[in-house]
C-alpha cells in the first residue's frame, strides 16, 4: 500500500474508531465516515445498551491504543455475578480466583468519546459525520454517502473497512452483488433496557461491585452499575408465550409481572410505567456471514460477526478484530492480502464465541439456579487453583485469557466438560490422584 493511499473505514462506532486510531499510528491516513452526529457535541441517543462490560480482551485493545487511562474513571469494577434469586438474600458470586479477574461496566458513549477524542487528536485521520452510506459501488470503488439534507455523493474508496455495525450498509451492497452470504438467527427472545436511578444521597441503590442477576428460568433481568449511582438493566424476555413482551401490554401487566419476578428491584423504578411504555423492544440476533471480504473491502466487528449480548464479548470480539487485522496490515503491505489473511485466521474464533455467547444465555437465566450447575462450577474452580496452568474454567478462558483464542476456548471447554463429567460419575475428589491422570489423558 503506497503512503498515498486513504484507507476509509465506514462507522465511527467504538470498533471502527479504534481502527482508524491503530492504523494512523502506524502511518496510514484514514478517512472515517459516520452517520451519526459528532459525539463529542451531541448527548447520547438512548435505547441501545447504555452501558457494557469489557473484559481482558478489550482493555489490551485500549492499552495498545494508548486510551485505557483516559477512559479509566469512567469504568466500574465487576468482580462477580450477584444473584437475586426469588425469596432469597442476594449472593455473590465472584467470576475468577484472583483480583485481577473482574470484568468492569463502562458506559458505551464515554468510550466512544474518548475514542473519537483521541482520533481527533491524532494526525491523519479525518472525521466526517452525519454522512450515511448507503451503497458501494463495486466497478467503481466508490463508497456512496447521503449528507443529512437527503443529497447523495460519491466518493473513491480504494481500501474499504466496513465497521458499520449489525445492520451494516457494506455488508447489504456486498450481499446483493453475491459477494457474501448472510444469514441471520434471531432469537426468540427480545429484550428492553431499565433504568434504576442512584439514592437521593447519590450512592447506587444495589451493591455497586457487581453484574446483578434475577435469572427465572425462562427469562432474566440484570443491571450493570454506572458511575453517577445509576443501573443500567435489561429485561431478556421471550417476545410471545406465558411469560412474554407480548403479555405486558398495558402497566397493569407489566407491575404485576414486576411484583411476581422482581419484587426487590419494583421499588428502584418508580417511573417503571413509563420507562416501560417508551423504552425500545429490541430484537437479538446471531449474524452468520461469509466472506467478509472482496479485494481491498473488509468487514468488521458486528458488520461481519454480531452476536448475542450474552457472554458481554461482541465489542471485546470487534476491539480484537482491531488488533489482529492491524499486525496483518503492519506485515503485509497489500490490503486485499492482508484482509484474505484476516478473514482465514479470524473466522473459527467469531464461531466459536458466537456459539458461546449463546450458550450463555442459558446459564445465566437458568443454569445458576440449579445445584449441579454449582456443583460443577466449584469443581471446576477447586481444579483450577490445583492446576492453574492446565484447567482453567470455560468462563475464565473467555474473560481474561486472552492469549488463549476463542476457538482454543470452547474446545478446550469441552474436553474440561468430560473431565468434571468423569470425576463427577466416579465421585472423586479434584486432589485424588485419578483427577491428574485425567487431565494427562486429555492432554491438558
Ligand atoms: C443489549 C446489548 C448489550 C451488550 N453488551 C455488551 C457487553 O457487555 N460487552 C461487549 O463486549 N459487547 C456487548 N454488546 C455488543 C456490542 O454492543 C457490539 O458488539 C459493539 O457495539 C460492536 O461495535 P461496532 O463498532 O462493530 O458496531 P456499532 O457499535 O454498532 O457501531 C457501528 C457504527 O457505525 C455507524 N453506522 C451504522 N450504519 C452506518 C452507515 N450506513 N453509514 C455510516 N455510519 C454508519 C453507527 O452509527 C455506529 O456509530 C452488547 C450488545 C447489546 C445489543
Amino acid at each position: 500500500m503506497t503512503a498515498d493511499d486513504v484507507v476509509t473505514i465506514v462507522g465511527a462506532g467504538p470498533v471502527g474508531t479504534l481502527m482508524a486510531l491503530l492504523l494512523a499510528r502506524r502511518g496510514h491516513r484514514v478517512r472515517l465516515i459516520e452517520r451519526r452526529a459528532d459525539p463529542r457535541t451531541q448527548t447520547p441517543e438512548r435505547g441501545r445498551s447504555i452501558n457494557l462490560a469489557l473484559a481482558a480482551r478489550g482493555l489490551r485493545a485500549l492499552e495498545h491504543a494508548a486510551i485505557l487511562e483516559s477512559v479509566r474513571p469512567e469504568m466500574v469494577r465487576m468482580p462477580g455475578r450477584i444473584l437475586h434469586e426469588t425469596g432469597e438474600p442476594p449472593r455473590f458470586w465472584p467470576y475468577g480466583q484472583s483480583d485481577d479477574e473482574v470484568i468492569w461496566s463502562i458506559s458505551r458513549a464515554h468510550l466512544n468519546r474518548a475514542l473519537i477524542i483521541a482520533a481527533a487528536a491524532q494526525g491523519g485521520i479525518e472525521l466526517q459525520f452525519d454522512r450515511r452510506c448507503i451503497d458501494l459501488d463495486t466497478q467503481s470503488g466508490e463508497v456512496v454517502w447521503q449528507d443529512d439534507g437527503g443529497l447523495t455523493h460519491r466518493e473513491p474508496a480504494h481500501t474499504l473497512i466496513a465497521a458499520d455495525g449489525a445492520g451494516s450498509a457494506i455488508r447489504h451492497a456486498m450481499q446483493s452483488r453475491d459477494l457474501c452470504q448472510v444469514t441471520e438467527e434471531e432469537l426468540p427472545h427480545d429484550y428492553k433496557e431499565l433504568h434504576i436511578p442512584s439514592r437521593a444521597d447519590g450512592t447506587h441503590a444495589l451493591a455497586m461491585h457487581g453484574l446483578h442477576i434475577w435469572p427465572r428460568g425462562g427469562f432474566m433481568l440484570i443491571a450493570l452499575p454506572n458511575t453517577d449511582g445509576s443501573f443500567t438493566a435489561t429485561l431478556f424476555l421471550a417476545r410471545h408465550g406465558d411469560e412474554s413482551f407480548a403479555r405486558l401490554h398495558d402497566a397493569r401487566a407489566v407491575r404485576d409481572f414486576f411484583s411476581r419476578h422482581f419484587a426487590d428491584v419494583l421499588p428502584l423504578i418508580p417511573d417503571l410505567d413509563q420507562q416501560f411504555a417508551t423504552h425500545p423492544q429490541s430484537q437479538l440476533a446471531t449474524l452468520h456471514c461469509w466472506p467478509w471480504q472482496s479485494g481491498r473491502t473488509l468487514l468488521i466487528g458486528d458488520a461481519a460477526h454480531a452476536i448475542v449480548p450474552f457472554h458481554g464479548q461482541g465489542l471485546n470480539c470487534g476491539f480484537e478484530d482491531c488488533l489482529r487485522l492491524d499486525a496483518l496490515m503492519a506485515q503485509q503491505p497489500d490490503p486485499a492480502r492482508a484482509f484474505a489473511r484476516f478473514e482465514a485466521d479470524r473466522r473459527l474464533d467469531t464461531d466459536a464465541i458466537a456459539i458461546m455467547a449463546l450458550e450463555n444465555y442459558q446459564e445465566m437465566r437458568d443454569q445458576v439456579l440449579r445445584p449441579d450447575f454449582v456443583q460443577r462450577r466449584e469443581l471446576a474452580l477447586a481444579l483450577e487453583r490445583l492446576y492453574p496452568a492446565r484447567f482453567i474454567p470455560r468462563y475464565g478462558m473467555v474473560m481474561f485469557h486472552p492469549e488463549i483464542s476463542y476457538a482454543d476456548a470452547l474446545q478446550r471447554g469441552h474436553t474440561q466438560e468430560r473431565l468434571l463429567d468423569a470425576l463427577i460419575a466416579e465421585g472423586l475428589a479434584p486432589d485424588s490422584g485419578r483427577a491428574a491422570s485425567l487431565l494427562d489423558e486429555a492432554g491438558l
